[in-house]
C-alpha cells in the first residue's frame, strides 16, 4: 500500500529508514566526481536526440505534471550540465534536473532490454542525426558504449529509496529545486581559488568532515570524497575548523583540488559502460578501514555512526 504523501516525506518513515541504513552500509552515495562522469558520458550519448517519451513509475520521485511532460515530447536534448550534486538537461530554455540524493542513480540503456531493479523514471530518446563534438569531452569521442545514432536510447533513473528528484522546470514556472539556490561554488570550480577559499571557509565553524559536505560551503562533496580530500591534505576529520594553521587551510584547499581533478580522471576509466554503477575500489582511504595506509602504513580507523562511513589514518592525519 501507499502511504499518503504527508508521510511518504516524513525522514521517519519505518522503511525508508531501514532502506537507507541498509543501502549506505553496501553502497556509495554519488557525489561531484561521479556525476561528472554522468554528465559527460550523457553529453555524449544523448545530446541532438529528441526526448521521444517520459515513463514515471514511480511518482513520489517525479516534480512535472502531465501536461509539462507532453510539452517536451519531441524536443531536442541541447546540453547535459552538472552543479554540485545535481545534474540539469536543457532542452532549449527548459529542463530536467535530477538530484539523485542518496540511492538515486542513473544508467543508459537501449529499449527493451533488461531494465534496472527499482526504476523510477525513463526518458527515452529517439535517433539523432550525428554526435555532436562540440563540447564533448574528448574520452567520450568514438566510446564503445556510445549507441548508435539510428538507435533510441533511454536513461533510466533507478531509487530504491526513492529519496531523489526529477524536477521538470519548464522556463518561466519557478518550481523549487530543493538545495539547489544554497549551494556553494563546486568544489572543482576553477574559480575556487586560495583567496576565495580562505574567505569561505573562515564563515564555517566545526569539525572538518562536517564542513567539507556541507552544500553552502562548497558544492559536490559527500561522505566519501570528504575522506579522500582530509587525507590527502593530512588533516583528521573531526579536527575544529577554527583550530587550522594558515598552511593548514591551504593544504585543504589544495588537496580538494587535487582530490577532484585525480578521481575524475580516475572514473573515466573505470565507470563505462555500467554508469548506474558507483566506483569506489580505488579510493585510497574511505572504507579501507582495517588495511594499511597507503602513505605511513598505519592501519586506517574506520567508523560509522548513522551508517555513515568515515575512515582515516591516525598516523598521517593530525
Ligand atoms: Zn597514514
Amino acid at each position: 500500500m501507499v502511504p499518503p504523501s504527508s508521510e511518504r516525506h516524513n525522514g521517519s518513515d519505518p522503511f525508508v529508514g531501514t532502506a537507507v541504513v541498509a543501502v549506505l552500509a553496501s553502497r556509495a552515495v554519488p557525489e561531484s566526481p561521479d556525476l561528472t562522469i554522468l554528465q559527460e558520458a550523457f553529453q555524449a550519448a544523448l545530446v541532438g536526440r529528441p526526448l521521444a517519451d517520459w515513463t514515471t513509475v514511480q511518482p513520489l520521485v517525479v516534480r512535472a505534471t502531465g501536461g509539462e511532460i507532453d510539452a517536451l515530447r519531441g524536443r531536442p536534448l541541447d546540453r547535459v550540465e552538472r552543479r554540485g550534486k545535481f545534474l540539469t538537461f536543457w532542452f532549449g530554455r527548459d529542463r530536467i534536473v535530477i538530484n539523485p540524493m542518496l540511492t538515486g542513480r542513473l544508467g543508459l540503456g537501449i529499449p527493451g532490454t533488461k531494465a534496472l531493479s527499482q526504476t523510477a523514471v525513463v526518458l527515452t530518446f529517439g535517433p539523432r542525426a550525428h554526435a555532436k563534438r562540440k563540447g564533448v569531452a574528448s574520452w567520450t569521442i568514438r566510446a564503445q558504449w556510445i549507441p548508435a545514432d539510428s538507435a533510441s536510447v533511454e536513461l533510466r533513473y533507478r531509487d530504491p529509496t526513492r529519496m531523489g528528484k526529477v524536477y521538470l522546470v519548464p522556463d518561466g514556472v519557478t518550481r523549487p529545486v530543493a538545495g539547489w539556490q544554497e549551494q556553494g561554488p563546486d568544489a572543482d570550480d576553477p574559480a575556487l581559488d586560495l583567496a576565495t577559499w580562505q574567505a569561505r571557509i573562515s564563515r564555517h565553524s566545526g569539525e572538518l568532515k562536517g564542513m567539507l559536505k556541507n552544500q553552502t560551503f562548497v558544492a559536490g562533496i559527500g561522505n566519501g570524497y570528504s575522506d579522500e580530500v582530509l587525507w590527502a591534505a593530512g588533516l583528521a576529520p573531526f579536527r575544529k575548523r577554527s583550530s587550522l594553521a594558515p598552511e593548514e587551510v591551504q593544504a585543504l584547499h589544495r588537496a580538494t583540488q587535487e582530490v577532484m581533478a585525480w578521481s575524475v580522471a580516475e572514473l573515466r576509466q573505470r565507470v563505462p559502460p555500467r554508469f548506474e554503477v558507483e566506483v569506489r575500489d580505488f579510493l585510497r582511504v574511505h572504507r579501507k578501514g582495517g588495511t594499511p595506509c597507503p602513505r605511513c602504513g598505519t592501519t586506517i580507523s574506520e567508523i560509522s555512526p548513522g551508517g555513515f562511513v568515515t575512515s582515516w589514518c591516525r598516523g598521517c592525519q593530525r
